[in-house]
């Protein structure tokens, strides 16, 4: 079956998927977006109030900030698969449980091992600490990590990995806008050679 039926076959399954209680409170579940080619995959934290109506990852302010970061690297939304940890939106945004992260985070493992993708990128602390916890990587804040490339093995598939902050953060704080074009600005170089 192709990569592209795969992730539709992983998709339908989430849309309808009642296995924590998220899915009672819900509008629209959000699977993920983009090429089932991809060699990028970019990993936010869950659907926020925008994305639980649209059924699309990053579609609100955050989303419209982490385009103009995507262009800054070189990318779009076409060529990158964009997810989050969790699926459904956690009720008034508030972060994730851990019991909703373990019950969700194999739709996420179905989806790597289908893309193969060469590099995750990890938007923000809880994204992060989940991908570094699969790697068995030590996670001690979003700060000492970030603009890092971690080469690792994840779910028997060699993989860089590259945590920055979560889009979000640069709406709030002029500093983390500043790092995060930094970030991404590096991310294009590094993806130029290893894509070339
Ligand atoms: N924040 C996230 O982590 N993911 C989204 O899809 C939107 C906002």
């Amino acid at each position: 079956m192709s990569n592209e039926k795969l992730l539709d076959e992983v998709a339908d399954e989430i849309i309808v998927c009642t296995k924590c209680s998220l899915s009672k409170t819900r509008t629209k579940a959000v699977p993920g977006v983009g090429s089932s080619a991809a060699q990028a995959m970019f990993i936010g934290e869950a659907p926020g109030q925008s994305e639980d109506i649209k059924g699309e990852p990053f579609v609100g302010a955050a989303g419209k900030f982490l385009d103009y970061l995507l262009s800054e690297a070189g990318l779009s939304r076409e060529k990158v698969f964009i997810t989050n940890v969790v699926k459904c939106r956690p009720p008034g945004n508030r972060e994730p449980l851990p019991l909703e992260v373990e019950t969700c985070t194999p739709y996420l493992d179905r989806q790597i091992r289908m893309l193969k993708p060469r590099l995750i990128v990890t938007l923000g602390k809880n994204s992060t600490a989940c991908i570094f916890s699969k790697v068995n990587l030590p996670f001690d804040g979003i700060t000492r990590v970030r603009g890092k490339f971690f080469k690792t093995s994840l779910l028997g598939m060699q993989v860089v990995v590259f945590p920055t902050f979560h889009p979000a953060a640069a709406l709030y704080n002029e500093k983390y806008k500043e790092q995060l074009i930094e970030d991404f600005k590096l991310l294009g170089c590094e993806l130029k050679k290893m894509i070339a």
